[in-house]
């Protein structure tokens, strides 16, 4: 049987092989990789066309295709965790939208920039994160601008309440009629979700992934929240990204119109 006898020996280098791929860095510039899950189209959204997405919100959200998901990350950066997260994302050449909280920008500044310079999309989520149903409305502009202009603070050097990327998410998504309005007319996106796995609650990435598992398949698409903060998020995200791939799901990739009235053709 002389198959028998060489299969030790091809096994070996075989092993190596995937051994080696597996512990090379990924790094988002050597994208698009073969293999990889991969961003399958890049979603242009403004608030002239999509003023208000996701359907735990609202009654309308992105035109997705079936089988098309958006990944989204809320409350960061967070240095313990976050550059998890992102090495996650480049060892699949996936890009998401990450909605950043003032103040930890403010901090990090390093890892802000990091996550655009991997090719992300970068959103806002207010200063510190209150909820702006039980603060007075007269703090509620504050707490969404300070966010911003920190963000972009981080991002850019000038410290502008006009957001570069103009997509906003309510802290628990507490929006109220008045910050709908007053986001909605200075031309920002604001993002609920399509689905999530409530990874806020305590969990173990088993129970995240099967959660998550369940509810796309149910969904079929849609705009995930997931919160980078999170150390079960962090463990769970690299199963995920596979268990995309394996079943055939396609990364849509977020960006700013750049400028929406004559991408309009007005
Ligand atoms: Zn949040």
């Amino acid at each position: 049987m002389p198959n028998m006898s060489r299969r030790p020996i091809c096994a070996l280098p075989l092993l190596l092989v995937w051994q080696l791929a597996w512990q090379a860095p990924a790094r988002a510039e050597d994208c698009p990789r073969a293999g990889t899950l991969g961003t399958s189209r890049i979603l242009s959204v403004d608030a002239e066309h999509f003023p208000r997405v996701g359907l735990k919100s609202f009654p309308q959200t992105l035109p997705l295709h079936d089988h098309e998901v958006v990944l989204t990350f809320d409350d960061g950066p967070w240095p313990p965790t976050t550059p998890k997260v992102l090495k996650a994302l480049a060892q699949e050449c996936v890009r998401a939208t990450f909605f950043l909280i003032g103040k930890p920008a403010s901090e990090h500044p390093d890892l802000v920039r990091r996550i655009a310079a991997e090719g992300h999309t970068v959103g806002h989520h207010t200063w510190l994160h209150r909820s702006l149903m039980r603060i007075a409305p007269s703090e509620t502009t504050e707490e969404i601008d300070h966010g911003i202009s920190a963000v972009e603070m981080a991002l850019h050097g000038q410290a502008t309440t006009t957001p570069s990327t103009p997509f906003f998410r309510f802290p628990g998504f507490e929006s109220t009629p008045a910050t709908l309005d007053s986001l909605q007319s200075r031309g920002i996106v604001v993002f609920g979700a399509d689905l999530w796995a409530g990874d806020w609650n305590k969990m173990t990435p088993q129970q995240e992934l099967k959660l998550l598992i369940q509810r796309l398949t149910v969904a079929r698409k849609g705009i995930i929240l997931l919160h980078d903060p999170k150390a079960h998020t962090a463990a769970m995200l690299p199963a995920f990204l596979r268990w995309l791939r394996e079943n055939d799901y396609h990364i849509v990739h977020l960006v700013p119109t750049a400028d929406p009235v004559s991408a309009d053709g007005h």
